[in-house]
């Protein structure tokens, strides 16, 4: 099994990249963005939670998004492994995600850290803001916030993982292929 954490600040390229490793290792995909747009597309309880401070860029509450993480684990039961992508975010995500794994018997295979500059961040996210129609894409004071929001409240996750010797850090600019190749180097060494 591999359980992937594939980390980075938004626009980074983890979605485009979580996409071809799912293909790839037939894994199970669990973006905790996409899990609560779908929620707040819903109209469900917790969507009306997280709508407002994901429109103002800001993190939603831990346990909204653990919870989230724990129902889609224990709903796949059988799964080849997981990629969590944007997820964790937070130490105690982290943690948290760490006690689910060991309940479940599994474990964090490792993390694939993606690195892109903040100036480059924000070309890319207002790029995708023109396709995507997401609101949070498409205001400049927004998306600086956004990318603020992870160097300050996620960064520090990566030392939680590096302490565990369970980080690769990856150059996120590049053409998406070779970045992708470099990413399969990782992921086949989990095996080895
Ligand atoms: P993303 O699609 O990963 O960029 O997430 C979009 C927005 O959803 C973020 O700006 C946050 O408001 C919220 N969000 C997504 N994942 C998390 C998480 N793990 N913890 C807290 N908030 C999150």
């Amino acid at each position: 099994m591999i359980n992937i954490v594939l980390f980075g600040p938004p626009g980074a390229g983890k979605g485009t990249q979580s996409k071809k490793i799912i293909e790839k290792y037939q894994l199970i995909h669990l973006s905790t963005g996409d899990l609560l747009r779908a929620e707040v597309m819903a109209e469900t309880e917790l969507g009306k939670k997280a709508k407002d401070l994901m429109s103002k860029g800001l993190l939603v509450p831990d346990e909204i998004v653990i919870g989230m993480i724990e129902n889609k684990v224990k709903s796949n039961t059988n799964a080849k492994g997981f990629v969590f992508d944007g997820f964790p975010r937070t130490i105690a995500q982290a943690e948290a995600l760490d006690n689910l794994m060991s309940k479940n018997n599994i474990k964090i295979s490792g993390t694939v850290a993606l690195e892109v500059d903040e100036v480059e961040l924000t070309k890319r996210i207002l790029e995708r803001g023109k396709l995507s129609g997401r609101i949070d894409d498409q205001n400049e004071t927004l998306v600086k916030n956004r990318v603020k929001v992870y160097f300050k409240e996620t960064a520090p996750v990566a030392d939680y993982y590096k302490k565990q010797n369970k980080f690769t850090s990856i150059q996120g600019i590049g053409e998406v292929e070779d970045i992708f190749k470099q990413i399969c180097t990782t992921l086949d060494s989990y095996g080895s």
